[in-house]
This record gives C-alpha cells, sequence and structure tokens, in this order.
C-alpha cells in the first residue's frame, strides 16, 4: 500500500516537473529576452540624450575657443611686429577686440627671445612693470613656439581672476616671429554650462586633464579645486561610463576631451535616477513572470492531482474487478466440481441408507439376535449420519444452483420477521437480544422466495453464533434508492481476522472446526450474486460484524433469466 502511495506520487511529480518545465521554459526565456532587450534599450534611451547634451556642451566650448583663437591668430597676422609693438596701435586693436568679442581682458606682443614688447589692457599702470618681462623661461612659452597656438588652463595668475591665456605665434616671410597673446576671462565659461540646461541633481563642469577643475561644479568645488574622481580615459566623442563618488553612490559620468584645449567637460548624475523608473519596469517583469509561473504550476499541479486521483480510483476498480472475477470464478468451478461430487455421493449414500434400513428390517424381525438393542442404535446412528451428508449434498447442489428458481413479488420485512421466530427461542435461551428497525414502508421486491429466506437464515445463523452468550444482533431494513433496497445484519460478536475476511465467501471455508461446514456464505454470495445484489463486509475482530446486502427492487434481469 505504501509502495503503491510512493508509485502515484512519483508519478505526479514527474508529470507535474514535466508540464512545468515544458510550460515555463518558453515563458522563462521570453522573460529573459525581454529582461535583456528592455534593458538595452532603457539604458540606450535614457543615457542617450545625456550623452548629447555633453556632446553638444562640449562643441559649444570648442566654438568659443576657437573663435577667440582665430580673433587672436586674425589680428597675429594681420598686423606686423612693427605695428603691434607701438602702443597706440595694440591699444586701439584691444579695444575693436572687446568690443566684438565679450571676455577678452587683456592682449600683449611678445618677440621671439620672449621679451614683452607692448601691452593692452586694463593694468594699463602695469605697463611699465611688465615691459620687458622676460617669458623666454615660461612653459607657455615653449609649448606656442612648439605649436604656433596655445591655449592655456585656466590660471588666477596676478590678475587675481580665473582667466585663460591664448597664444599664436607668427612667422614673418623675413624669418622673424613674434607671439601675441591675449587673456580672456572664463565667466562665460559657466554661461555655456547653464547653456546645456541640466537635469537636477546633475552637474556640469570643464578639467584639466589632470583633475583640476576649469569651471564651478555644484558638486565638487570651486575652479582651481580637485575633482575628487578619477578622469575618464581620453575621447573626443562624448562617451558615458559608470563611476563611484566620494560617499559610494553609483554616479553616470558623460564626458568628452575638448580638440582645441587640453579640457574635459564632464557631467555626471547619480545613478539612481535613471534606474529607478528601470529598476520599476524590472519589477514588473518579474512580477508578471512569478505570477505567471505560478499560476502555470498551480494548474499543473492540480490538473495532474485530479488526473491521478481518477488513474487510482480507476486503477482501484479494475483491480477489483479482477479479484472479483478471479473469485466468482474460482467460486463457479468449485461449485460445479462440488455439485458433481454431490452427485456422486448421492447415490452411495442412498444405498447405505438403503442398506442400513435393510439391517434394521432384519434385526427387528430376529427375535433371538445377541446384542440387538446396541445393533440398532449403530443403525439409527448410520441413519442419522446419512442424513447429514445427504443435508450437506442437498446444500451444495443448491450453492451449484442445480435448483429451481421461481421470480415473484416479496415482502422482506415479512419474511425477516418470519425467518426470526426460529431464532427467538434460542436467542431467549442464550440471553441474545435481537433488535428490530424495520423500515415499514419498505418496496416489495422481486426474486425467489427459498433462496432469499436461505439468505436470511444463514445470515441469522452466523450472526448468532458469532455472539455467543449476552450478545446483541440487530437487523434493519431500509430503502437506499429509487431501484435499491437494503438489509444490515449487525452483531457484537466474535468479528473477523483479515484472513477470514478474504476467504469467508469461499465454499467450505469455515472457523468453526466440524461444526461448521463453510457453504453459508458461499450460498448468499451465489444468490445474491443471481438477484444482482450486492454484499459488503465489515468486520472487526473481537469487535462484531455489519453485512450489508442490497438488492434490486425490479429486477428484470433475473425473471428473463428464470
Ligand atoms: P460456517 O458458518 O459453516 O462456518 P459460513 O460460510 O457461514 O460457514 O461462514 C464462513 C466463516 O465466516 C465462518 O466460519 C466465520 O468464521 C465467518 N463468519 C461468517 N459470519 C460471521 C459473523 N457474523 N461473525 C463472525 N464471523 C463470521
Ligand atoms: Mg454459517
Amino acid at each position: 500500500m505504501k509502495s503503491e502511495t510512493q508509485h502515484y506520487e512519483k508519478l505526479r511529480r514527474n508529470i507535474v516537473g514535466i508540464l512545468a518545465v515544458v510550460a515555463l521554459a518558453p515563458v522563462l526565456l521570453l522573460a529573459a529576452v525581454n529582461y535583456a532587450e528592455f534593458q538595452a534599450s532603457f539604458t540606450a534611451e535614457t543615457q542617450a540624450p545625456f550623452v548629447s547634451m555633453v556632446g553638444k556642451g562640449k562643441n559649444s566650448f570648442e566654438l568659443f575657443l576657437a573663435e577667440r583663437s582665430s580673433t587672436v591668430s586674425l589680428i597675429a597676422s594681420a598686423y606686423s611686429f612693427e605695428e603691434l609693438s607701438t602702443p597706440q596701435t595694440l591699444r586701439h586693436i584691444f579695444q575693436a577686440m572687446q568690443s566684438e568679442f565679450t571676455g577678452f581682458t587683456d592682449v600683449a606682443v611678445i618677440s621671439d627671445e620672449g621679451i614683452l614688447v607692448a601691452y593692452a589692457g586694463p593694468g594699463q599702470h602695469l605697463q611699465k612693470e611688465l615691459m620687458g618681462k622676460d617669458y623666454s623661461q615660461q612653459e607657455w612659452f615653449h609649448k606656442v613656439q612648439a605649436q604656433n597656438r596655445y591655449v592655456s588652463e585656466v590660471i588666477e595668475g596676478y590678475r587675481q581672476y580665473p582667466h585663460v591665456l591664448i597664444a599664436v605665434q607668427r612667422h614673418s616671410p623675413d624669418g622673424r616671429s613674434w607671439v601675441v597673446r591675449a587673456a580672456i576671462d572664463t565667466t562665460p565659461f559657466s554661461r555655456l554650462v547653464a547653456d546645456m540646461s541640466l537635469e537636477p541633481g546633475s552637474d556640469a563642469f570643464l578639467v584639466n586633464r589632470s583633475g583640476v577643475l576649469q569651471t564651478d561644479s555644484v558638486n565638487y568645488g570651486k575652479t582651481l579645486g580637485q575633482f575628487p574622481l578619477a578622469v575618464p580615459p581620453p575621447s573626443y566623442e562624448a562617451s558615458i561610463t559608470k563611476a563611484l563618488d566620494e560617499q559610494g553612490n553609483a554616479i553616470l559620468m558623460a564626458y568628452s576631451y575638448l580638440r582645441n584645449a587640453d579640457y574635459v567637460l564632464i557631467a555626471t548624475k547619480p545613478a539612481r535616477n535613471m534606474l529607478q523608473s528601470w529598476l520599476l519596469l524590472r519589477t514588473d517583469i518579474l512580477l508578471i513572470f512569478l505570477g505567471g509561473a505560478l499560476c502555470i504550476y498551480y494548474v499543473a499541479a492540480k490538473s495532474v492531482d485530479k488526473l491521478i486521483s481518477r488513474l487510482r480510483e480507476s486503477d482501484l476498480k479494475r483491480d477489483q474487478a479482477f479479484s472479483q472475477m478471479e473469485h466468482a470464478q474460482k467460486l463457479s468451478s468449485i461449485g460445479r466440481m462440488a455439485a458433481g461430487v454431490a452427485h456422486e455421493i448421492n447415490n452411495p449414500l442412498a444405498i447405505i441408507n438403503e442398506k442400513a434400513g435393510l439391517m434394521h428390517d432384519l434385526l427387528s424381525l430376529a427375535e433371538d439376535f445377541p446384542r440387538k438393542e446396541q445393533f440398532l442404535r449403530q443403525i439409527e446412528a448410520i441413519h442419522s449420519a446419512v442424513a447429514r451428508c445427504r443435508d450437506i449434498t442437498h446444500r451444495m447442489l443448491g450453492f451449484a444452483r442445480r435448483m429451481e428458481v421461481k421470480i415473484e413479488s416479496l415482502d422482506i420485512n415479512e419474511m425477516l420477521e418470519e425467518t426470526l421466530l426460529f431464532f427467538k427461542k434460542e436467542a431467549q435461551h442464550r440471553n441474545v437480544r435481537i433488535v428490530e428497525e424495520l423500515e415499514p414502508a419498505l418496496p416489495k421486491i422481486r426474486g425467489d422466495r427459498g433462496q432469499l429466506q436461505q439468505v436470511i437464515l444463514n445470515v441469522l445463523n452466523n450472526a448468532l453464533a458469532a455472539v455467543g452468550e449476552n450478545g446483541q444482533v440487530s437487523i434493519s431494513t431500509m430503502q437506499k434508492d429509487t431501484n435499491t433496497i437494503a438489509m444490515c445484519i449487525k452483531d457484537n460478536g466474535c468479528g473477523m481476522s483479515e484472513e477470514t475476511k478474504q476467504h469467508i465467501f469461499e465454499p467450505f471455508y469455515t472457523t468453526k472446526g466440524n461444526e461448521g461446514t463453510g457453504l453459508g456464505m458461499s450460498i448468499i454470495y451465489g444468490i445474491i450474486q443471481r438477484h444482482h445484489g450486492e454484499i459488503a463486509v465489515e468486520s472487526e475482530l473481537g469487535k462484531g460484524t455489519l453485512l450489508t446486502i442490497c438488492l434490486p427492487i425490479s429486477n428484470t434481469l433475473q425473471e428473463e433469466q428464470a
């Protein structure tokens, strides 16, 4: 029984497993593909505007610087060294520069030996000090000589405000060269940053290649402060990377190197902002997937449960049908054999009976036979033994349906009452209580009176034998459904062991030794079968037995047979 349960449980697990895998695999695949696609497109969609904003900002910065350095370049090539070194002319030029472009704060001309020869700007009073200043050892001067054009990092210098130097070297056809250097104020930088129209929480600024801030930053300090994070690797296209800020929060960093100056434009924003909506979507996807998976599992488990219990039921029914068939076959073959044996035995029995009768007659006539009385007693014993044998063979033949059948309308209650009369005396004598609960409106059924009487007789016989002294036997009848009545005989007697229960319907099976014939129950079984009824036994050793016999009310098939 246990291994059978395990078998069904295993079957159930396997089917549910296979169903779940087969149904879930495509869903899982779909969810994974969706997840990856969504993530990719989401990231692209949300990051793209940020990157392109930095690209545009970088272009503005480049344009700003390009315009200014072209102006300086134009001045360097449009005028001769002599003209430029004349303070009057230079002042004139400077005024023109200021009126055309914002941001120029001074302009100076430096000879190719690195000596300042002319200066125009707000610090006119510095003119004297500056004149003749030697720049030949300064780095920017070397750079402009090497590259012809140079844009410095943001410096404060003696002017005490952040500015950028733009220097251009000019070679005249006669082999001379000079440098025009202009300073521009970096306040327009913050305007350019503002023009990038940042979202709240984000930040944009310029740094030089070593991370010194070239403009003010909201989160990382003022101009010339140090940007605390690593400067991303060179890229002249706007790109994006992820980084951790000083507090360990993930940030997105879009950046681009400027082509015409050693600046990097960086924009940052917390990754959380961007990820939040993605995370929401991801939770949705996960929830939908999990919900779907649960539904699939639930439905699979439920339907498989149903399937398995049906399978189990039908297996059980099949087994029962098999054992019933087996049983019926066994009974019928034993019955046939028994009938044959009974038939064969009846003849010798008749002879024995006849011979014993003859002996009796002869003895009765002989007056001087010694021990006549003793012999007559023995012959009497032979007679009663023969009668007993005949009784048995008669029953055996009954069991094998060798008796005539007559179908009529029968009142089971009446038959019960009638049969009980035989038992009342014995019951009283042994102090056995007989309880009757007969349904008064019990419909009549069609059947063979003799046979059904035998059933009742055998059942009551067994019940009474089981209870012994001071027991109780209850008999009840009821209508079970429109075409079935039931008769229950319950006793509180010795009950049956499992072994006995399995064999009670077999002919000659008895637990009563010589007292029993073992034919009662098998006869009952045959009769009930023939009446298209059912018989059920519930019994527990030491507690008692309940025998339920169901019989159909209208029994058309039976009448045809009869
Ligand atoms: P017999 O009564 O001659 O033994 P049956 O065919 O009538 O043969 O019964 C077969 C066996 O079934 C009995 O020997 C007895 O063990 C068991 N049996 C039948 N009815 C009952 C009952 N009401 N209580 C206990 N055992 C019973
Ligand atoms: Mg019996």
